[in-house]
């Protein structure tokens, strides 16, 4: 008869207390003093102590798990029993089996009491998630996932699916991979931007979760080349309206995690209770005045840089947007306030990092395809997006938010690489 299984070591209640159980997982510690072996065994789960009894075992088994090699990974039955005196749980080994043994030396040590470098946690990145503190950044990226989807669903979005293989680009320009389709050439997706839109004929809502590629040269803490963005799009709604959804996005996601993913955000040493307050609204243009006044010289038309964020900083720590840009520096489906050369858009800022980009988009073919020519582009290649627009369009507003860099800022870590299981840059194609 095969022993009880312990899946989940913090499922273990008094009830199995004195049963034969059998548990799965790795080493990460042992110790032995004189005629006992402790070791620490972990799962995904948690943590369990093991002990060999010498006299309890045969000389062969003493022996291998004497030598066994730290984060080896073990079978092992025995009695589970209740240290009542150090109030533990220990298992008293029968039989163990020593299913894979670890070959040291080991790039990096998961137990923490050596730290790595960054290269080194990349170049080893399935054995860096035995690290707790790194292993919480990917359970907090999977909480924020889930709270994400939630959110839209509960707002009676439709969860759409786009293509990443791409006869133009949504946004042109240099950043785009190209790649062979066959006889063709394709482009790999820097954002669902023209499909989430051609879907407001039908859909009204939509929300998007996925991966984008970007032929990004720069090297930076906050960009790759390959990154998860979180899209939505609605019809019939202003920029305001955008806004506070995206707002309410964000402060449902973060309620969430301070609700339910407590131990993460300790293990990250993440606050995020500062977060919760109205984030500011400010335009693009009380942005340059602020510069102006830090002394900091920026003219109106002018991109707002990294730099020019850093210095903005200072009066803004935490989130907060950036509205009506000069249509001039926005992509070219962004629709202008009337008779005016400012454009109905935003960007949500964390600090100095940008998260989100959205706005009120143009749903007149005209007016696209008047916008096209002036960004060069050719409007021959939008053919099949353009004539969408004369279908019945519905007016309509959305936006792209930075999954990664969002994960960044919750998971209180400073470069978007290590909340990215394998993250994609100009030096770095593997793992
Ligand atoms: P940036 O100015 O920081 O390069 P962007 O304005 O080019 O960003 P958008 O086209 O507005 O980016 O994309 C929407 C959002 O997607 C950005 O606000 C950002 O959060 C995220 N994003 C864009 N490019 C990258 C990238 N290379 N790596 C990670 N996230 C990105
Ligand atoms: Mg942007």
């Amino acid at each position: 008869m095969t022993n009880f299984y312990i899946e989940n070591f913090e499922n273990i209640d008094e009830s199995m207390y004195n049963k034969n159980v059998q548990v799965t997982g790795w080493i990460e510690d042992s110790r032995s003093i004189g005629s006992l072996i402790f070791l620490t065994l972990k799962n995904s789960t948690g943590k369990l102590q093991l002990i060999i009894k010498k006299n309890q075992v045969s000389e062969e088994l003493w022996k291998q798990v004497d030598n066994i090699t730290r984060q080896s990974i073990v079978k092992a039955n025995g009695k589970l029993v209740h240290n009542e005196k150090n109030n533990i749980i220990e298992l008293i080994i029968e039989e163990l089996d020593i299913l894979n043994e670890a070959v040291h030396p080991l790039p990096l040590d998961p137990t923490g009491r050596v730290d790595s470098g960054l290269d080194i946690i990349l170049d080893s990145r399935s054995l860096s998630l035995r690290k707790p503190e790194i292993k919480s950044i990917f359970k907090l990226r999977n909480d924020s996932l889930m709270y994400i989807r939630d959110f839209f669903i509960n707002n009676d979005f439709l969860e759409i699916n786009t293509p990443k293989i791409l006869s133009l680009g949504a946004e042109g320009g240099a950043t785009l991979f190209k790649t062979e389709y066959f006889d063709k050439l394709g482009f790999l997706a820097q954002s669902p931007q023209l499909y989430k839109e051609q879907l407001m004929l039908a859909f009204e809502k939509v929300f998007e979760i996925s991966h984008y590629f970007r032929a990004e040269k720069s090297n930076t803490t906050r960009h790759l080349n390959e990154f998860v963005s979180v899209d939505f799009e609605w019809a019939y709604k202003n920029n305001e309206q955008t806004m506070d959804l995206c707002e309410d996005l964000i402060k449902y996601t973060i309620n969430n995690l301070i609700k339910n993913s407590s131990k993460e955000l300790k293990n990250l040493d993440s606050d995020l209770s500062n977060y919760l307050n109205k984030f500011d609204r400010i335009t693009y243009q009380n942005v340059i005045d602020d510069l102006n006044d830090l002394d900091h010289k920026k003219s109106f038309g002018e991109d707002i840089t990294e730099h020019d964020l850093v210095v903005l900083s200072e009066k803004h720590k935490s989130f907060y947007f950036i509205t009506d840009w000069p249509s001039e520096i926005k992509p070219f489906y962004i629709a202008g306030h009337k008779d005016s050369d400012l454009s109905m858009s935003f960007d949500l800022q964390f600090s100095n990092v940008e998260l989100v980009s959205g706005g009120v988009r143009i749903h007149k073919v005209d007016e696209l395809e008047k916008n096209m020519k002036k960004s060069g582009l050719d409007i021959k290649n939008f053919k099949s997006h353009l004539q969408t627009f004369k279908w019945g369009m519905p007016p309509h507003s959305g936006l792209g938010l930075g999954f990664d860099r969002l994960i960044m800022i919750l998971a209180n870590r400073k470069n978007i690489r290590e909340v990215v299981l394998y993250p994609r840059d100009k030096d770095r194609l593997e793992p």
